[in-house]
Protein backbone atom coordinates (compact mmCIF):
# COMPACT_ATOMS: atom_id res chain seq x y z
CA UNK A 1 0.00 0.00 0.00
CA UNK A 2 3.02 2.04 -0.07
CA UNK A 3 2.62 5.19 -2.61
CA UNK A 4 4.27 8.75 -3.12
CA UNK A 5 1.50 9.36 -5.69
CA UNK A 6 -1.41 11.30 -5.05
CA UNK A 7 -4.01 9.72 -3.00
CA UNK A 8 -6.92 11.78 -5.30
CA UNK A 9 -5.28 9.34 -8.16
CA UNK A 10 -6.55 5.99 -6.57
CA UNK A 11 -9.46 4.04 -7.48
CA UNK A 12 -12.65 3.40 -5.00
CA UNK A 13 -11.15 0.22 -3.70
CA UNK A 14 -7.54 1.34 -3.40
CA UNK A 15 -8.75 3.95 -1.50
CA UNK A 16 -10.83 2.04 1.04
CA UNK A 17 -8.09 -0.51 1.45
CA UNK A 18 -5.57 1.97 2.49
CA UNK A 19 -8.17 3.52 4.55
CA UNK A 20 -8.50 -0.08 6.51
CA UNK A 21 -4.93 -0.53 6.78
CA UNK A 22 -4.57 3.21 8.23
CA UNK A 23 -7.23 2.75 10.48
CA UNK A 24 -5.58 -0.43 11.69
CA UNK A 25 -2.10 1.85 12.18
CA UNK A 26 -4.17 4.23 14.14
CA UNK A 27 -5.45 2.11 16.48
CA UNK A 28 -2.20 0.63 17.55
CA UNK A 29 -0.70 4.31 18.13
CA UNK A 30 -3.80 4.59 20.29
CA UNK A 31 -2.76 1.66 22.41
CA UNK A 32 0.59 3.05 22.91
CA UNK A 33 -1.02 5.41 25.19
CA UNK A 34 1.03 8.45 24.43
CA UNK A 35 0.75 11.90 26.21
CA UNK A 36 2.54 14.52 24.32
CA UNK A 37 1.79 18.67 23.48
CA UNK A 38 2.81 20.45 20.53
CA UNK A 39 0.81 23.06 21.39
CA UNK A 40 3.12 25.55 23.64
CA UNK A 41 5.32 28.14 21.07
CA UNK A 42 7.31 28.32 24.32
CA UNK A 43 11.54 27.44 24.91
CA UNK A 44 12.62 24.41 26.40
CA UNK A 45 13.96 23.75 29.90
CA UNK A 46 17.64 23.48 28.12
CA UNK A 47 17.05 26.50 26.38
CA UNK A 48 16.58 28.46 29.50
CA UNK A 49 19.12 27.04 31.30
CA UNK A 50 21.59 28.57 28.51
CA UNK A 51 20.95 32.16 30.69
CA UNK A 52 20.80 30.89 34.14
CA UNK A 53 23.99 32.95 34.21
CA UNK A 54 21.58 35.73 34.54
CA UNK A 55 20.74 34.58 37.99
CA UNK A 56 23.67 35.39 39.64
CA UNK A 57 23.65 39.10 38.05
CA UNK A 58 23.83 42.10 37.99
CA UNK A 59 27.02 42.36 39.96
CA UNK A 60 26.99 45.86 40.32
CA UNK A 61 24.12 48.65 40.69
CA UNK A 62 24.84 51.19 38.36
CA UNK A 63 24.65 51.99 35.11
CA UNK A 64 27.50 53.31 32.92
CA UNK A 65 26.08 56.81 34.06
CA UNK A 66 26.66 55.95 37.26
CA UNK A 67 22.72 55.58 37.76
CA UNK A 68 21.65 53.84 40.77
CA UNK A 69 19.02 51.27 38.91
CA UNK A 70 17.99 50.07 42.16
CA UNK A 71 16.21 52.94 42.41
CA UNK A 72 13.20 55.25 40.78
CA UNK A 73 13.22 56.86 37.86
CA UNK A 74 14.77 56.43 33.99
CA UNK A 75 11.29 55.77 32.17
CA UNK A 76 12.38 54.73 28.52
CA UNK A 77 14.86 52.13 30.20
CA UNK A 78 18.90 51.64 30.48
CA UNK A 79 20.88 53.25 27.82
CA UNK A 80 22.83 50.15 27.22
CA UNK A 81 19.86 48.15 27.21
CA UNK A 82 18.09 50.31 24.54
CA UNK A 83 21.56 50.49 22.57
CA UNK A 84 21.78 46.50 22.27
CA UNK A 85 17.86 46.15 21.22
CA UNK A 86 18.15 49.16 18.61
CA UNK A 87 21.67 47.51 17.53
CA UNK A 88 19.41 44.02 16.93
CA UNK A 89 16.24 46.03 15.36
CA UNK A 90 18.87 48.17 13.23
CA UNK A 91 17.16 51.68 14.55
CA UNK A 92 18.65 54.39 16.21
CA UNK A 93 18.64 54.10 20.23
CA UNK A 94 16.94 57.92 20.17
CA UNK A 95 14.23 55.61 18.94
CA UNK A 96 13.86 52.57 21.52
CA UNK A 97 12.03 52.27 24.83
CA UNK A 98 12.75 49.40 26.70
CA UNK A 99 9.92 48.64 29.56
CA UNK A 100 9.03 44.90 31.55
CA UNK A 101 9.34 41.74 30.76
CA UNK A 102 6.28 41.23 28.15
CA UNK A 103 6.20 42.93 24.80
CA UNK A 104 2.50 41.80 24.39
CA UNK A 105 1.91 44.77 27.53
CA UNK A 106 3.59 47.15 25.14
CA UNK A 107 1.39 46.64 22.32
CA UNK A 108 -1.57 46.71 24.84
CA UNK A 109 -0.82 49.52 26.43
CA UNK A 110 -0.14 51.32 22.74
CA UNK A 111 -3.77 50.31 21.47
CA UNK A 112 -5.67 51.16 24.67
CA UNK A 113 -3.58 54.45 24.40
CA UNK A 114 -5.09 55.05 20.78
CA UNK A 115 -8.60 54.42 21.70
CA UNK A 116 -8.68 56.32 24.50
CA UNK A 117 -6.20 59.43 23.63
CA UNK A 118 -5.65 58.65 19.52
CA UNK A 119 -2.07 59.29 18.42
CA UNK A 120 -0.46 61.84 17.79
CA UNK A 121 -1.87 62.54 14.42
CA UNK A 122 -5.62 61.46 15.10
CA UNK A 123 -8.44 63.51 14.48
CA UNK A 124 -10.03 61.86 17.70
CA UNK A 125 -9.64 59.04 20.20
CA UNK A 126 -10.05 56.08 18.33
CA UNK A 127 -13.28 54.88 20.67
CA UNK A 128 -14.62 57.89 19.59
CA UNK A 129 -14.68 56.40 16.24
CA UNK A 130 -18.07 54.39 15.54
CA UNK A 131 -15.98 51.79 14.23
CA UNK A 132 -12.24 50.61 14.27
CA UNK A 133 -10.65 48.06 12.35
CA UNK A 134 -7.41 46.13 11.80
CA UNK A 135 -6.14 44.46 8.72
CA UNK A 136 -5.21 41.23 9.91
CA UNK A 137 -2.74 38.91 7.91
CA UNK A 138 -4.00 34.95 8.50
CA UNK A 139 -2.89 33.13 9.40
CA UNK A 140 -1.22 34.99 12.02
CA UNK A 141 -0.77 35.12 15.97
CA UNK A 142 -3.44 33.98 18.01
CA UNK A 143 -2.93 36.48 20.76
CA UNK A 144 -2.81 39.67 18.45
CA UNK A 145 -6.40 38.70 17.18
CA UNK A 146 -7.77 38.06 21.35
CA UNK A 147 -6.46 41.69 21.92
CA UNK A 148 -8.19 43.32 19.22
CA UNK A 149 -11.48 41.36 19.87
CA UNK A 150 -10.74 42.25 23.79
CA UNK A 151 -10.26 45.73 22.73
CA UNK A 152 -13.42 45.55 20.67
CA UNK A 153 -11.88 46.23 17.30
CA UNK A 154 -12.55 44.19 14.30
CA UNK A 155 -10.58 42.59 12.44
CA UNK A 156 -10.32 42.00 8.51
CA UNK A 157 -8.00 39.19 7.16
CA UNK A 158 -5.65 39.07 3.93
CA UNK A 159 -3.71 36.77 2.89
CA UNK A 160 0.15 35.80 4.48
CA UNK A 161 2.35 35.15 1.46
CA UNK A 162 5.69 33.86 2.24
CA UNK A 163 7.43 37.42 1.28
CA UNK A 164 4.75 39.27 3.97
CA UNK A 165 1.98 40.52 3.43
CA UNK A 166 -0.49 40.09 0.45
CA UNK A 167 -0.23 44.20 -0.20
CA UNK A 168 -2.47 43.96 -3.01
CA UNK A 169 -5.33 42.98 -0.83
CA UNK A 170 -3.92 45.27 1.92
CA UNK A 171 -4.23 48.26 -0.30
CA UNK A 172 -7.64 47.63 -1.34
CA UNK A 173 -8.43 47.03 2.41
CA UNK A 174 -7.37 50.51 3.98
CA UNK A 175 -7.35 53.17 0.89
CA UNK A 176 -10.97 54.12 1.05
CA UNK A 177 -11.99 53.01 4.57
CA UNK A 178 -11.31 55.52 7.11
CA UNK A 179 -12.06 53.22 10.08
CA UNK A 180 -9.10 50.67 9.25
CA UNK A 181 -6.81 52.38 11.24
CA UNK A 182 -4.12 49.82 11.42
CA UNK A 183 -2.72 46.64 10.75
CA UNK A 184 -0.21 43.52 12.63
CA UNK A 185 2.27 42.43 11.25
CA UNK A 186 5.21 40.01 12.70
CA UNK A 187 7.95 40.72 10.07
CA UNK A 188 10.30 38.34 10.93
CA UNK A 189 10.13 34.37 11.21
CA UNK A 190 5.80 34.78 11.30
CA UNK A 191 4.10 33.35 14.20
CA UNK A 192 3.11 31.15 12.43
CA UNK A 193 4.07 30.69 9.08
CA UNK A 194 7.83 31.68 9.04
CA UNK A 195 7.36 34.29 6.48
CA UNK A 196 9.53 36.61 6.31
CA UNK A 197 8.60 40.34 5.15
CA UNK A 198 10.76 41.58 1.77
CA UNK A 199 11.93 45.24 1.88
CA UNK A 200 10.18 45.27 -1.06
CA UNK A 201 6.83 44.69 0.46
CA UNK A 202 7.83 46.60 3.92
CA UNK A 203 8.27 49.83 1.57
CA UNK A 204 5.22 49.36 0.20
CA UNK A 205 2.91 48.82 2.94
CA UNK A 206 5.09 51.71 4.59
CA UNK A 207 4.36 54.13 1.45
CA UNK A 208 0.50 52.87 0.96
CA UNK A 209 -2.14 55.51 0.74
CA UNK A 210 -4.48 54.91 4.10
CA UNK A 211 -7.88 56.35 4.58
CA UNK A 212 -7.02 57.18 8.04
CA UNK A 213 -4.50 59.59 8.61
CA UNK A 214 -3.40 58.15 11.96
CA UNK A 215 -2.64 54.50 10.31
CA UNK A 216 -0.17 52.22 12.45
CA UNK A 217 1.60 49.15 11.42
CA UNK A 218 2.18 47.26 14.49
CA UNK A 219 5.40 45.92 14.01
CA UNK A 220 5.63 42.55 16.20
CA UNK A 221 9.80 41.73 15.63
CA UNK A 222 9.18 39.17 18.48
CA UNK A 223 11.87 36.76 16.08
CA UNK A 224 14.73 39.34 14.89
CA UNK A 225 17.09 37.29 15.99
CA UNK A 226 15.61 33.73 16.02
CA UNK A 227 17.51 32.18 13.11
CA UNK A 228 17.42 28.01 12.56
CA UNK A 229 19.91 28.07 9.81
CA UNK A 230 23.06 30.25 9.07
CA UNK A 231 21.07 31.93 6.50
CA UNK A 232 19.78 34.55 8.96
CA UNK A 233 17.33 36.80 7.53
CA UNK A 234 17.39 40.96 7.98
CA UNK A 235 14.15 42.69 9.01
CA UNK A 236 13.47 45.44 6.67
CA UNK A 237 14.33 48.72 8.32
CA UNK A 238 10.57 50.08 8.68
CA UNK A 239 11.30 53.73 10.74
CA UNK A 240 13.20 54.40 7.95
CA UNK A 241 11.11 53.09 5.14
CA UNK A 242 7.99 55.09 6.78
CA UNK A 243 9.96 58.45 7.37
CA UNK A 244 11.36 58.24 3.37
CA UNK A 245 7.90 57.55 2.73
CA UNK A 246 6.28 60.58 4.45
CA UNK A 247 4.84 58.27 7.23
CA UNK A 248 7.03 58.78 10.19
CA UNK A 249 3.91 57.75 12.62
CA UNK A 250 3.15 54.81 10.84
CA UNK A 251 5.17 51.62 12.13
CA UNK A 252 5.77 51.03 16.01
CA UNK A 253 8.06 48.26 16.47
CA UNK A 254 8.17 45.69 19.49
CA UNK A 255 10.27 43.23 20.32
CA UNK A 256 11.79 41.42 23.63
CA UNK A 257 14.15 38.69 24.75
CA UNK A 258 11.19 36.34 25.97
CA UNK A 259 12.52 33.57 23.66
CA UNK A 260 16.46 34.87 24.22
CA UNK A 261 16.81 34.36 27.85
CA UNK A 262 13.54 33.76 29.99
CA UNK A 263 10.27 34.07 28.43
CA UNK A 264 8.69 35.43 31.77
CA UNK A 265 11.73 37.44 32.94
CA UNK A 266 13.20 39.35 29.77
CA UNK A 267 12.93 42.83 28.67
CA UNK A 268 10.79 43.92 25.54
CA UNK A 269 11.19 46.96 24.21
CA UNK A 270 9.41 49.37 21.73
CA UNK A 271 10.91 51.62 18.72
CA UNK A 272 9.27 54.25 16.79
CA UNK A 273 9.49 57.75 15.38
CA UNK A 274 10.67 60.57 17.86
CA UNK A 275 6.53 62.03 17.95
CA UNK A 276 5.40 58.62 18.65
CA UNK A 277 7.92 58.00 21.13
CA UNK A 278 7.26 60.70 23.01
CA UNK A 279 3.55 60.68 22.68
CA UNK A 280 4.23 57.17 24.19
CA UNK A 281 6.24 58.48 27.22
CA UNK A 282 3.83 60.61 28.16
CA UNK A 283 1.35 58.09 28.49
CA UNK A 284 3.42 55.67 30.31
CA UNK A 285 4.57 58.38 33.19
CA UNK A 286 0.99 58.47 34.22
CA UNK A 287 1.22 54.32 34.98
CA UNK A 288 5.08 54.20 36.03
CA UNK A 289 7.97 55.93 37.79
CA UNK A 290 10.61 53.21 35.76
CA UNK A 291 11.02 50.42 34.46
CA UNK A 292 12.70 47.25 36.11
CA UNK A 293 16.29 48.58 35.53
CA UNK A 294 18.13 45.63 38.06
CA UNK A 295 16.34 43.46 34.54
CA UNK A 296 17.85 45.75 32.41
CA UNK A 297 21.52 45.91 34.09
CA UNK A 298 21.83 42.13 34.65
CA UNK A 299 20.74 41.64 30.33
CA UNK A 300 23.46 44.04 30.17
CA UNK A 301 26.07 42.75 31.82
CA UNK A 302 24.83 39.04 30.62
CA UNK A 303 25.24 39.97 26.92
CA UNK A 304 28.23 42.56 26.79
CA UNK A 305 26.54 44.26 23.40
CA UNK A 306 24.34 42.96 20.45
CA UNK A 307 26.76 40.12 19.02
CA UNK A 308 26.55 38.89 22.91
CA UNK A 309 23.05 38.24 22.03
CA UNK A 310 23.91 36.96 18.70
CA UNK A 311 26.14 34.51 19.67
CA UNK A 312 23.60 33.58 21.93
CA UNK A 313 20.91 32.83 20.17
CA UNK A 314 23.14 30.10 18.02
CA UNK A 315 23.11 28.22 20.73
CA UNK A 316 19.45 27.94 20.56
CA UNK A 317 19.64 27.59 17.09
CA UNK A 318 22.24 24.06 18.21
CA UNK A 319 19.10 23.07 20.60
CA UNK A 320 16.15 23.43 18.32
CA UNK A 321 17.16 22.99 14.87
CA UNK A 322 16.85 19.19 15.18
CA UNK A 323 13.44 19.36 17.04
CA UNK A 324 12.02 21.11 13.33
CA UNK A 325 14.03 18.76 10.88
CA UNK A 326 12.42 16.30 12.88
CA UNK A 327 9.14 17.81 12.56
CA UNK A 328 9.96 18.17 8.72
CA UNK A 329 11.16 14.31 8.25
CA UNK A 330 7.89 13.21 10.14
CA UNK A 331 5.99 14.71 7.54
CA UNK A 332 7.82 14.15 4.14
CA UNK A 333 8.63 10.77 5.01
CA UNK A 334 4.61 9.69 5.56
CA UNK A 335 3.36 12.72 3.20
CA UNK A 336 5.49 14.02 0.54
CA UNK A 337 3.51 13.12 -2.63
CA UNK A 338 0.53 11.95 -1.43
CA UNK A 339 -1.14 15.95 -2.04
CA UNK A 340 -2.83 16.19 1.11
CA UNK A 341 -0.60 18.36 3.19
CA UNK A 342 1.58 21.41 2.79
CA UNK A 343 4.05 22.56 5.48
CA UNK A 344 6.57 25.36 6.06
CA UNK A 345 10.19 24.88 6.51
CA UNK A 346 11.11 27.92 8.48
CA UNK A 347 14.46 29.51 8.52
CA UNK A 348 13.66 30.86 12.02
CA UNK A 349 11.02 31.44 14.51
CA UNK A 350 9.46 28.68 16.89
CA UNK A 351 6.46 27.33 14.55
CA UNK A 352 5.59 25.40 11.71
CA UNK A 353 2.96 25.40 9.54
CA UNK A 354 0.76 22.55 7.92
CA UNK A 355 -2.34 22.97 6.15
CA UNK A 356 -4.51 19.92 5.41
CA UNK A 357 -7.14 18.82 2.90
CA UNK A 358 -10.09 21.52 3.55
CA UNK A 359 -12.53 20.55 6.21
CA UNK A 360 -10.11 18.13 7.94
CA UNK A 361 -7.47 20.30 10.39
CA UNK A 362 -10.63 19.72 12.86
CA UNK A 363 -10.56 16.38 12.33
CA UNK A 364 -7.16 15.60 12.50
CA UNK A 365 -6.73 17.41 15.86
CA UNK A 366 -9.24 15.56 17.21
CA UNK A 367 -7.46 12.20 15.95
CA UNK A 368 -4.51 13.20 17.51
CA UNK A 369 -6.34 14.59 20.81
CA UNK A 370 -7.52 10.47 20.94
CA UNK A 371 -4.63 9.39 20.72
CA UNK A 372 -2.99 11.25 23.49
CA UNK A 373 -1.05 14.23 21.35
CA UNK A 374 -2.38 17.73 21.92
CA UNK A 375 -2.12 19.73 18.97
CA UNK A 376 -2.91 23.81 18.99
CA UNK A 377 -7.13 23.75 18.64
CA UNK A 378 -8.27 24.14 15.25
CA UNK A 379 -8.33 28.24 13.44
CA UNK A 380 -6.56 29.46 16.54
CA UNK A 381 -4.25 31.20 13.91
CA UNK A 382 -7.49 33.24 12.67
CA UNK A 383 -9.44 35.63 14.25
CA UNK A 384 -12.59 34.29 16.09
CA UNK A 385 -10.71 31.26 16.07
CA UNK A 386 -12.87 31.09 12.54
CA UNK A 387 -10.30 29.30 9.84
CA UNK A 388 -12.68 29.45 7.00
CA UNK A 389 -11.23 26.31 5.39
CA UNK A 390 -11.00 24.12 8.86
CA UNK A 391 -7.32 23.29 7.24
CA UNK A 392 -4.92 24.96 9.01
CA UNK A 393 -2.22 23.57 11.98
CA UNK A 394 -0.10 25.31 14.29
CA UNK A 395 2.64 23.17 15.26
CA UNK A 396 5.39 24.39 17.89
CA UNK A 397 8.11 22.28 18.66
CA UNK A 398 10.10 23.96 20.77
CA UNK A 399 8.94 22.47 24.31
CA UNK A 400 9.36 18.69 24.19
CA UNK A 401 12.41 16.96 23.58
CA UNK A 402 13.54 15.94 20.54
CA UNK A 403 12.66 12.30 21.11
CA UNK A 404 9.04 12.99 21.64
CA UNK A 405 8.43 15.25 19.13
CA UNK A 406 9.97 12.50 16.64
CA UNK A 407 6.90 10.64 18.34
CA UNK A 408 4.18 13.30 18.23
CA UNK A 409 5.00 14.15 14.76
CA UNK A 410 4.78 10.63 13.34
CA UNK A 411 1.48 10.27 14.97
CA UNK A 412 0.27 14.26 13.52
CA UNK A 413 1.40 12.41 9.96
CA UNK A 414 -0.22 9.04 10.12
CA UNK A 415 -3.83 11.10 11.56
CA UNK A 416 -3.52 13.55 8.45
CA UNK A 417 -3.76 11.07 6.29
CA UNK A 418 -6.41 9.03 8.12
CA UNK A 419 -8.72 12.19 7.96
CA UNK A 420 -7.23 12.87 4.40
CA UNK A 421 -8.74 9.32 3.60
CA UNK A 422 -11.51 9.86 5.51
CA UNK A 423 -12.70 13.05 3.56
CA UNK A 424 -11.87 11.01 0.05
CA UNK A 425 -14.00 8.00 0.98
CA UNK A 426 -17.27 10.25 2.28
N1 LIG B 1 4.70 38.31 19.52
C1 LIG B 1 4.70 37.14 18.89
C2 LIG B 1 4.59 37.10 17.40
C3 LIG B 1 4.80 35.95 19.62
O1 LIG B 1 4.79 34.77 18.96
C4 LIG B 1 4.90 36.01 21.02
C5 LIG B 1 4.97 34.77 21.84
O2 LIG B 1 4.65 33.71 21.40
C6 LIG B 1 4.88 37.26 21.64
C7 LIG B 1 4.79 38.39 20.87
C8 LIG B 1 4.96 37.40 23.13
O3 LIG B 1 5.99 38.26 23.46
P1 LIG B 1 6.31 38.69 24.97
O4 LIG B 1 6.71 37.48 25.72
O5 LIG B 1 7.42 39.67 24.81
O6 LIG B 1 5.06 39.32 25.53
Amino acid sequence: LVTTSPLSALSADELAARLTSVREEYDELKARGLKLDLTRGKPGADQLDLSNDLLGLPSTYQDRSGTDVRNYGGLEGLIEMREIFADLLGVDVANVVCGGNSSLTLMHQVLTALLIKGGPDSPRPWSQEPVVRFVCPVPGYDRHFTMLAELGIEMVTVPMNADGPDVAAVRAVVADDPSVKGMWIVPTYANPTGSVCSPEVAAELMAMPTAAPDFRILWDNAYAVHHLTEDEAKSADALSLAEASGHPNRPIMFASTSKITYAGAGVAALAASAENKAWYLQRLGFAAIGPDKVNHLRHVEFFGDADGVRAHMRKHRDLIAPKFAAVEEALSSRLSGLGIAEWTVPTGGYFVNLDVVDGTATRVIELAKEAGIVLTPAGSAFPHGNDPNDRNIRLAPTYPGLDDVRAAMAGVALCVELAALESLTR
